[in-house]
């Protein structure tokens, strides 16, 4: 049984979940490593519960029909996770957009976790939450990463200033990075995501020119911003690259109840509209 921790030493971070295999977190088959904790608070989120770090309030420890969640000696939160059977019952309880089942590891230990499945991936892709509020164990997972011949590949909201962490982007193959609103609006970035996003477009382009952008991201849902606008202005930033943007439709899956009312779907035509706008910059699109 592990207790959770908030205490984080320099190369340790919490830990979500971890998939050996995933074909939707980059190119090929490929682990996936979610780390909790998040600099936005995107209105459409659609993984709530990696937002923040448990606070260890206890409300979720009766909520688990399991009984594989208790309340240590520390005060800290136990999960059993061989009693666990991941109704999901502690995310839905839990009001602060946290889970109990977070686990503070070390880049080895999380290497340990994958190498059952190291003959039949490409590479390991880092998400979140935002992986980026961890970049010591960034480094250290890529350079473990490295050593097994395994592509590394961060998922990021685009907050990080990548620029000014060259041995961060020398262990990185590649970035998937976010465009969530219109970064020159920052009031509207802000009702988006409470963040203004400034300068997230530079941060496409350096990436992009670096050829270390493998993809940008737009969750489109009409009436939320102007995706045209903002798919127009982040293409330009990285025409000629080689990047690809991925035009993703929101969809309710997830979400917090009360965002899921308000958000709505976007149509195929305001889609093949975006995939047009890329094509026009002769940029690659792939509609989700
Ligand atoms: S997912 Fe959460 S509530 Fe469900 S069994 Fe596991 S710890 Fe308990
Ligand atoms: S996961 Fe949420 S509900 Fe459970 S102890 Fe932590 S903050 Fe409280």
């Amino acid at each position: 049984m592990e207790e959770r921790s908030v205490d984080s030493t320099p190369a340790r971070a919490p830990v979500n979940r971890i998939l050996r295999s995933s074909i939707v977190d980059g190119p090929g088959n490929r682990a996936a490593v979610f780390l909790q904790g998040c600099n936005f608070d995107c209105v459409y989120c659609h993984n709530p519960e990696t937002i923040t770090l448990c606070s260890s309030c206890g409300t979720c420890v009766p909520a688990c029909p399991a009984g594989a969640l208790s309340v240590g000696e520390s005060g800290g939160i136990l999960w059993n996770r061989d009693a666990c059977t991941l109704c999901d019952s502690c995310l839905k309880t839990c009001p602060h957009n946290s889970s109990p089942r977070v686990r503070l590891l070390s880049p080895k230990e999380v290497m340990a976790e994958i190498e059952p499945s190291i003959p039949f991936i490409r590479g390991i892709t880092v998400s979140g939450g935002e992986c980026t509020l961890y970049p010591d164990f960034l480094r250290e997972l890529g350079e473990l990463a490295r050593e097994r011949s395994l592509s590394f590949f961060l998922d990021s909201n685009g907050s990080y200033d990548f620029a000014a962490d060259r041995g961060l982007m020398e262990i990185t193959d590649s970035v998937m990075l976010d465009v969530k609103a219109d970064p020159e609006n920052g009031a509207e970035y802000r009702r988006v995501t409470g963040n203004d996003g400034k300068g997230i477009l530079d941060k496409a382009e350096y990436l992009a020119k670096t050829e270390k952008l493998y993809e940008l991201r737009t969750v489109v849902s009409p009436g939320l911003f102007d995706p045209v606008a903002v798919v127009e202005k982040a293409c330009r930033r990285i025409v000629g690259t080689g990047s690809r943007y991925k035009l993703i439709r929101y969809r309710p899956v997830g979400v917090r109840q009360e965002a899921a009312a308000a958000l709505a779907e976007p149509d195929d035509l305001l889609m093949e509209k975006l995939a047009g706008i890329c094509a026009g910059h002769g940029i690659e699109a792939v509609i989700v």
